[in-house]
């Protein structure tokens, strides 16, 4: 399984494929020059699985999270709107967590955060496979490739703790790159309202869902639902949203 020969002519410069066994060197710690230099001038795209996490971590609600952290882009050019995670006015563009001593909420840190310096694509097939593709990206900023760690794409998602991060984004895919999106479909106003509440904001959910927002639900599987916890309940709604959006 490789990448095209058309996706390898649309890769970034500093960015070259690469196979999840094949090694790298790379070390990432507060004793280099660059520590924390990737935290800054980012557009960081946010997942729903993020914004869980980063929720959880600033004990927050979710929509007091999205309030404050969050920049939300819904132009109707795109197919669905676009969260960002926001950048503190400090003439840098600072990530709003980051400090001298490191990452505030880094048990809980976006999957970006955690893959730099690799990207991850999916592609899942028919039979529920899941087909993944790996880049390496080289910026002249980051001095973490000096350091003669070896490292494979395998072990370093491990290391960061990126297989639930990609287990959620792996479902959310599902909607993202559904086959109805890529042969046009275009998100009704209400649709958009909804993929932001069943995704990104989860205590309202739990509200709107003990107020009818889906129909037909008996109290029990009302109070069934509202009762999951977080991960559990952004799957269900994940699941319920693509059932919603793609009749
Ligand atoms: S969330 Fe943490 S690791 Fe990610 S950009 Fe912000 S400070 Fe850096
Ligand atoms: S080594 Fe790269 S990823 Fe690590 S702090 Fe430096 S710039 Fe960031």
């Amino acid at each position: 399984m490789g990448l095209s020969q058309a996706d390898l002519a649309h890769l970034p410069a500093n960015t070259r494929p690469l196979d999840r066994n094949t090694p790298f060197t790379f070390s990432c710690h507060s004793g280099l020059d660059c520590f924390t230099e990737c935290c800054r001038l980012l557009e960081l795209a946010l997942t729903p699985y993020d914004v869980l996490r980063l929720r959880r971590a600033t004990g927050l609600s979710s929509s007091d999270f999205l309030e404050h952290y969050v920049i939300i882009e819904d132009s109707e050019d795109e197919t669905f709107p676009r969260l960002y995670l926001t950048m503190v006015d400090d003439g840098r563009a600072s990530c709003a967590f980051v400090t001298a001593a490191g990452c505030t909420v880094y048990r809980d840190r976006p999957g970006a955060c955690r893959v730099y310096p690799l990207g991850r694509a999916s592609k899942h097939g028919a039979s529920g496979d899941t087909e993944e593709h790996y880049i390496l990206i080289q910026e002249p900023h980051c001095h973490g490739f000096l350091d003669q760690v070896t490292q494979t794409a395998e072990c370093y998602c491990l290391d960061q703790g990126l297989l639930e991060y990609n287990r959620f984004n792996d479902k959310v895919a599902s909607i993202l790159k559904h086959p109805q999106v890529r042969s046009g479909k275009i998100l009704q106003p209400e649709e958009r309202q909804l993929f932001l509440l069943f995704l990104y904001d989860l205590d309202r959910l739990r509200i709107e869902i003990s107020g009818g927002v889906i129909p037909d639900m008996t109290p029990i599987a009302v109070q069934e639902v509202i009762s999951k916890n977080d991960e559990e309940l952004l799957l269900f709604a994940i699941e319920w949203l693509r059932q919603r959006l793609f009749v």
